[in-house]
């Protein structure tokens, strides 16, 4: 491959990967499936269609493109991306490094394009030997995917089970819960003072988030402080409870 200039490479890696892709959705039949679901949690990319079949793959996430701004990000510098569905992406900045390919090694690009996305995702698809690239689209933004490898249905299902496990909190009142929540030090199920929270809670819908909530003091140091910072963070003392516990904390000290 010519990696002396990166538009020609980038056109290399773009055809090396539509290739690739035509190969992988006819391999997997990927078009008969309906709907998809990604868990960052896991890094498990999970295809199921109307007729119960079902196809996980563990990913890579590239980066997204927004078609509001027009800037490419890569997830390595997106705050909001889990380290671990960012790892393997060190290989294309190194890459980039040594061959002084900027659009590689800088985390934002104020100026991009869809085609720049999929190209990006086509070098880095080939760098890391991918077997196949998706993209999504999530509100004002295009996410971009690779496909590492096949999940059989057992280890998606580790995967899941292990999360859950890890999400397990031990309560003295309610014995093993699967929900966790994050209180501040002065919320009890037996005090009445005030009760704010992250989002709005409700037993009957799954959080995408983990329940927080704090008291009438935490709010007014975080007014104070302006932001969840060191300092308002080490006035609350969060503390970990079981949902149970927390939808009565919410009850008891709601005004
Ligand atoms: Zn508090
Ligand atoms: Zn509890």
């Amino acid at each position: 491959m010519n990696i002396d200039d990166f538009d020609a490479y980038k056109d290399q890696c773009l055809e090396e990967i539509s290739s690739l892709q035509k190969t992988f959705i006819e391999l997997y039949d990927l078009n008969s499936y309906e709907n998809w679901f990604y868990d960052h949690d896991i890094g498990a990319f999970h295809f199921y269609s109307e007729d119960g079949r079902n196809l996980y793959f563990k990913y890579i996430d590239v980066g997204s493109f927004s078609s509001r701004r027009n800037t490419w990000m890569w997830s390595w510098f997106n705050k909001t991306t889990p380290r671990h569905v960012s790892k393997g992406l060190e290989k294309v900045q190194a890459f980039g490094n040594a061959h002084g390919f900027l659009p590689l090694t800088e985390g934002f690009h104020g100026q991009s394009d869809e085609y720049m996305g999929w190209a990006l995702t086509a070098i880095a698809a080939t760098l890391i030997s991918g077997i196949g690239v998706y993209r999504i689209p999530h509100e004002h933004q295009y996410i971009y995917f690779i496909f590492t490898n096949e999940l059989t249905q057992e280890e998606h299902e580790a995967l899941v089970e292990q999360k859950n496990q890890q999400r397990q909190v031990e309560c003295g009142e309610h014995g093993t819960r699967t929900r966790a929540a994050f209180v501040c030090q002065h919320l009890g199920t037996d005090t009445n003072v005030g009760f704010y929270e992250a989002f709005e809670s409700d037993p009957d819908i799954a959080p995408e988030d983990d329940y927080q909530a704090w008291c009438d003091a935490c709010e007014l140091e975080r007014r104070k402080e302006g932001e969840w910072n060191e300092k308002s963070e080490a006035f609350a003392q969060i503390r970990i409870v079981c949902d149970e516990c927390f939808f009565e904390i919410k009850r008891n000290n709601s005004r």
